[in-house]
């Protein structure tokens, strides 16, 4: 399939997608990210969880290995690494980096999918502290993360970086605030890190989920009957896609795991 006609929204997953790479994942603790570490893991990924509380990241663990003894030992066991993007600095990614290459000398995958929301706000009166959080958090943090693992990704025969974006990081939308600008930065971060890694074996591109059932879009949207929205789990299938060999030669690309009327317009997270 050539990169132009690549969706990862139709791509017919086999059950053995992920088997054999090592996927890094950021906020694998709640949300999409928790949805989506189980089911690189029931692809047959090994997966680092990447999050800032540890006792969550136990329990992840342990859910993943409960997959495993149901499963009969399809699936591999996961790694924990504790990482706080707010408030890490170089040595905690180096650490992080230093594990990975003792562990298996590569990575196949690396999700940035963590991300505060901050305030909905308008700018004139954003408060600049928060400003400040939320795009270390959501650029930053990422960007240094990226660049300490990017050896290696570059150490795999078929790496994949999926940036999570939003449908406000496409177009602006009044009182996002730096959440949107934040997920804006993320996609030009994708463009230019595509560009620059064009002729080597590491793709990047970016992935909007679109509105989910999770703990932000509460908090976007407290209004909202939560139970409408779609399930996580139901959105990883183009987050896999973009992971597995299917997307090889893919790259620079902004994708969305929904189709534009349900995941944008005026209720995007
Ligand atoms: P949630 O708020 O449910 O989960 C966010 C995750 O990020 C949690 O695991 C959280 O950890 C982690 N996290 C937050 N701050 C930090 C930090 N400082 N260091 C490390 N980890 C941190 O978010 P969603 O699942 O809804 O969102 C996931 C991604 O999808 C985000 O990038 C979001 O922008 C994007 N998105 C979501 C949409 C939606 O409708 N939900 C729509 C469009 C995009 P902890 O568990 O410790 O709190």
């Amino acid at each position: 399939m050539s990169p132009n006609s690549f969706d990862p929204t139709r791509i017919r997953l086999s059950p053995g997608e992920l088997r054999g790479r090592v996927i890094a994942i950021t906020g694998p603790t709640a949300g999409i990210g928790n949805a989506l570490a189980l089911e690189c893991a029931r692809y047959g990924a090994e997966v680092l969880l990447l999050g800032r509380n540890v006792k969550k990241l136990e329990t992840v663990h342990d859910a993943i290995l409960a997959l495993q003894a149901h499963d009969g030992g399809a699936i591999a066991a996961p790694a924990i690494a504790p990482l706080d993007l707010e408030k890490a600095v170089a040595q905690d990614f180096d650490t992080i980096a230093r594990a990975a290459q003792e562990r298996w000398g590569r990575l196949d995958g690396l999700v940035l999918n963590a991300a505060l929301l901050g305030q909905p706000m308008p700018i004139e009166e954003y408060d600049m502290p928060t400003w400040v959080r939320v795009m270390h958090v959501n650029v930053t943090a990422n960007v240094a993360l990226t660049q300490t693992l990017l050896p290696l990704l570059r150490a795999s025969n078929d790496a994949s970086i999926v940036c999570t974006s939003s449908a406000v990081g496409r177009k602006g939308r009044a009182y996002w605030g730096a959440y949107a600008v934040s997920k804006f930065a993320l996609e030009g971060f994708m463009q230019v890190l595509a560009d620059e890694l064009e002729k080597s074996t590491v793709r990047v591109n970016s992935l909007n989920p679109g509105k989910a059932r999770t703990q932000m879009r509460r908090q976007a949207y407290p209004s909202e009957d939560i139970n409408t929205l779609p399930n996580p789990a139901t959105l990883t299938p183009p987050f896999v896609a973009l992971l597995g060999p299917q997307a090889r030669g893919v790259t620079g690309c902004a994708f969305d795991a929904q189709p534009a009327s349900s995941s944008s317009s005026s209720t995007g997270t």
